[in-house]
């Protein structure tokens, strides 16, 4: 389905004193209008729940479902720009925007993130790797493709999937059928297990002039599928860190990408990269930017989505974030007594299990962090 793009995209640059309209009411819109506010911008957040995180700290605030479409219409002409801090969001969504103010990024670089297969088959035709792939819509897909895959395998929803969510390992064990059911015969991937050494990411900013820089490539480690600590830079070789932000550049580029675009790759153990994910907005393993970088990767999104000069992406300090999940928020007054600790707490009242609640970004100087390894 066709998605009209605002003519010419709009005005290249939208001044310090407008108004971004941010999709999505979590920390990273919050993060996002914290920085806007330091550049002199105004947010107005759109998001269907009261009280998220960034309607605490943005000038205003739409409650209203992602399908509302009189709602849309209102809050697109009442802002200078759109963009997404979630990408979920439907095609005729955009589409109402998209016909009121431009809309950055565009639709085809949301509608290319939202779905594994649209977004492996993006990669794999600018001749970047991924793991080995197949779709699958059925039990008997499903057989085929872990006959040519093997075991272990992965198999995920092709859609609305995140920290591990719609995902079933399949194990030498385990029961195809059984996992199939595990999916409720949504649309699938499935991926070859990749046994890395590491997983990193990439956080490129992209204006709509197509100038793109990259902050430096950082190693990512989970716990249960949430992301639990950034190390930034990522003890690699600097050839790889190369190729990592060659890569970015590369899909940036290739989707015409305004805004920032973060890309999550594996490193094998014979030293490759193939690419996880992408996600088109800031990322969580952007955070340790905001204490360790000149410009934040919040206010390298606002610099990119308004068209204004992009900053300086160098990092001044090495830095460890750690995401506070949960019940790990307890800890703040430990956190707040730790030298070199910067902590972030997102506003949210209740701790439960697995919701990012904050994190603490610990600086090192240069040089004695993890990339000190490499
Ligand atoms: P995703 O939702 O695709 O980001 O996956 C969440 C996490 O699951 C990743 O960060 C990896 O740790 C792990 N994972 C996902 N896909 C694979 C794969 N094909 N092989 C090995 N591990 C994977």
């Amino acid at each position: 389905m066709p998605v009209e793009r605002a003519p010419a995209d709009g005005p290249a640059m939208i001044p310090p004193g407008g108004i971004i309209g941010i999709i999505g009411g979590g920390q990273l819109g919050r993060m996002t209008a914290l920085a806007a506010a330091n550049l002199g911008y105004r947010c107005h957040i759109y998001c269907p729940e009261q009280g998220c995180p960034a309607s605490h700290v943005a000038a205003a605030t739409t409650i209203a479902a992602y399908e509302d479409q009189e709602a849309l219409a209102r809050f697109a002409a009442s802002v200078d720009v759109v963009t997404f801090e979630f990408e979920n969001i439907p095609a005729d969504s955009v589409r109402i925007l998209s016909r009121h103010v431009p809309v950055r990024p565009g639709w085809h670089v949301l509608e290319t993130a939202q779905d594994r297969i649209l977004e492996k088959s993006f990669f794999n035709s600018i001749g970047i790797a991924t793991a080995d792939w197949r779709a699958v819509d059925s039990l008997d897909d499903l057989r085929r493709a872990v006959d040519i895959l093997g075991r272990p395998a992965v198999l995920k929803t092709t859609r609305f999937g995140y920290d591990g969510k719609g995902q079933v390992r399949i194990a030498p064990d385990t029961d195809l059928a059984l996992a199939y059911a595990g999916i409720n015969g949504a649309p699938a991937i499935l991926e070859g297990f990749v046994d890395f050494e590491r997983e990193v990411s990439v956080i490129v900013a992209r204006s709509p002039a197509g100038e793109a820089v990259c902050f430096d490539v950082v190693e990512n480690r989970h716990r249960n599928h949430i992301l639990h600590q950034t190390i930034a830079p990522a003890p690699i070789a600097p050839d790889l860190a190369r190729q990592a932000d060659a890569i970015g550049v590369a899909a940036a580029n290739a989707l015409d990408l305004v805004g920032l675009l973060a890309v999550e790759m594996f490193v094998t153990r014979d030293g490759r990269l193939l690419v996880n994910e992408m996600a088109p907005r800031p990322h969580n393993s952007g955070h340790w930017t905001i204490n360790a970088c000149a410009t934040s990767q919040f206010e390298q999104f606002v610099r990119a989505v308004c068209g204004l000069p992009l900053g300086d992406p160098r990092r001044h300090s090495d830095a460890l974030m750690t995401n506070l999940i949960g019940d790990d928020i307890g800890e703040w007054p430990d956190i707040l007594r730790e030298a070199q600790s910067c902590l972030h707490l997102y506003g949210k009242t209740e701790a439960r299990a697995g919701r990012k609640m904050g994190h603490v970004t610990h600086l090192l100087p240069l040089g004695k962090g993890g990339g000190a390894e490499a």
